[in-house]
């Protein structure tokens, strides 16, 4: 019986395909000359039913990503307890009066996007008592739908938000378009964290991690191929 992701929760087996893919990862990183334990799997649970989540966890996954914060709470909110060494992303964007609800519930924040959103993250911070690391997102197609700090403007607004907000980001985070290879999009997102001594990298989805891979990836954020089709 082979299982595709278009299977019903109940039947979509998480733990195979949390095995292929990460095997996926080792191969390409193999291929890289990379260690494949410099890349983390981040399952993106958003949309997902309780079963998968469930099954997900009892494999042993532990860093998961979600793109909404209300969405967040209603999966992690409670499950948070029973798991001390949960790693919680957010992967979308975040408006300024959730920035306090996001920095108290998740670990690594993806999408500082703009100076508004500095500001509300560094007082929320203060505010909650809680250290979350930041990543930068840099809308590397310059695609006017898409967050993201465009790519001319991302050292500018690197340094500032240091300087003026005192947040010292980890690391880049990007979202190719879908209708480009994104390779280059990869190289481009790479360039700008060596240029300002930023060694996260997060980049790569279900279609196109192991490309993610070769370019220096340090986290995939996978949904489809480990859960199965958004429902
Ligand atoms: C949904 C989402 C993903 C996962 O996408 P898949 O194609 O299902 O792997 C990754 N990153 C972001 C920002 C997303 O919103």
């Amino acid at each position: 019986m082979s299982l595709t992701p278009s299977d019903p929760p109940e039947r979509f087996d998480v733990a195979a395909a949390r095995g292929r893919v990460l095997k996926s990862v080792a191969q390409a990183a193999e291929a890289a000359g990379r260690r494949a334990s410099d890349i983390s799997l981040v399952a993106v649970s958003k949309v997902q039913p309780d079963l998968r989540i469930e099954a997900m966890l009892e494999t042993g996954q532990r860093i998961f990503g979600e793109n909404r914060v209300q969405e967040a709470y209603e999966h992690w909110a409670i499950r948070r307890g029973s798991y001390a060494d949960l790693q919680l992303h957010l992967i979308g964007p975040l408006q300024t009066n959730k920035a306090k609800d996001a920095v108290a519930l998740f670990d690594v924040i993806e999408t500082l996007d703009r100076l508004k959103l500095a500001r509300a993250l560094a007082d929320a911070r203060l505010a909650v008592g809680r250290d979350v690391d930041i990543l930068v997102q840099v809308n590397t197609g310059d695609e006017p739908q898409k967050s993201g700090v465009a790519p001319r403007e991302a050292d500018a607004f690197i340094e500032t938000v240091r300087k003026e907000f005192g947040l010292e980001p980890v690391g880049l985070m990007c979202i190719p378009p879908q209708d480009e290879p994104s390779g280059p999009h990869f190289a481009l997102l790479a360039q700008i964290a060596r240029r300002q001594g930023l060694t996260t990298l997060s980049m790569g989805m279900s279609s196109d991690f192991e490309t993610a891979v070769r370019f220096g990836s340090t986290h995939v954020r996978i949904g489809s191929a480990l859960f199965g089709d958004r429902m």
